[in-house]
């Protein structure tokens, strides 16, 4: 099977080529698929340049992880793909609905970062958090969080939470099997529970691309992980300069606004730059910062 030999690939040479290919790919369809409250205007996907990340080889230097990509199955097969409740042992059902909602009430925020971790950028965002008293969810790729565990656990022991974005952030996971959905879903969760170390929770589920097609969302609500949307989208991965992250933050910035970040997936000095900006000005409009709801 595809997946298992994506398994055998070492973690560094996976992480760092999905790392890549997540910059291209991420914001393609998020803003239309998962953000109803955020700007109409869809993103096109195809004048995203492909970048790789500084430091980082391009992903041809990694010749195994083209055929790690399953096959896709066909479209009757996926359009009547149905996927039936199956909690895993341990797990809790959650809600299956895309949370665009907090946990606290009052005027708080809950920051989100995609697509890490990433050992250079990552730390830099915690650094910021932590000076502000910040926390954030972390939506993390399987293999990228396998292949930085220190940095996960450096997230969870400042006392941020989890998400899981995926073994592939394949953004066409819904025209896909089943299996592969529950592998892409599953595996992830794992990567990253393990990197994480024991107790650690990873209660969302992030879809790549917000491919949040209901049976995708009842994969992830069946094993305790509640979808999670976002409100207001930095459109940061695009590297529009920090001032307009700032701005399209503050597009959709009210009290219970969920923000969509990136501290993986590329560059990521705007976000770093933009983020400062951005905390500076939330405590002095006095907000707080709190967590999706579960
Ligand atoms: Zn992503």
């Amino acid at each position: 099977m595809a997946l298992s030999s994506a398994k055998k690939t070492t973690a560094t040479t996976l992480g760092v080529t999905l790392a890549g290919a997540a910059l291209a790919a991420c914001g393609g369809q998020q803003g239309t698929q998962a953000a109803p409250v955020s700007s109409p205007s869809p993103t096109p996907s195809a004048t995203i340049p492909h970048q790789t990340r500084t430091g980082t080889p391009p992903a041809t230097s990694s010749p195994r992880a083209p055929s790690a990509r399953p096959t896709r199955s066909s479209p009757s097969a996926t359009s009547s793909a149905t996927v039936p409740s199956d909690d895993a042992p341990g797990g809790h059902r959650v809600s299956r609905e895309i949370q665009h909602g907090l946990e606290d009430g009052g005027k708080a925020v809950a920051l989100t970062f995609d697509d890490g971790p990433d050992p250079h950028w990552t730390p830099q965002i915690l650094a910021l958090l932590a000076r502000h008293h910040a926390k954030a969810t972390f939506c993390e790729i399987g293999p990228n969080a396998q292949a930085h565990p220190a940095v996960v656990r450096q997230i969870t022991a400042a006392g941020h939470r989890l998400c899981d974005h995926s073994v592939h952030h394949d953004e066409h996971q819904s025209s896909k099997s089943a299996d592969y959905n529950r592998h892409e879903i599953l595996d992830a969760r794992q990567q990253i529970a393990d990197a994480a170390g024991p107790g650690a929770e990873v209660p969302y589920y992030r879809a790549p691309g917000g491919d949040f097609k209901p049976w995708i969302r009842e994969i992830a609500a069946g094993h305790g992980m509640r979808p999670l949307g976002w409100t207001s989208d930095s459109d940061d991965w695009k590297r529009p300069g920090a001032a307009a992250i700032v701005h399209h933050v503050n597009a959709n910035l009210a009290p219970g606004a969920i923000v969509l970040m990136h501290d993986g997936g590329g560059d990521r000095s705007q976000t770093v730059q933009a983020l400062s900006q951005l905390l500076d000005q939330l405590d002095a409009q006095h907000y707080t910062y709190s967590f999706p709801g579960r």
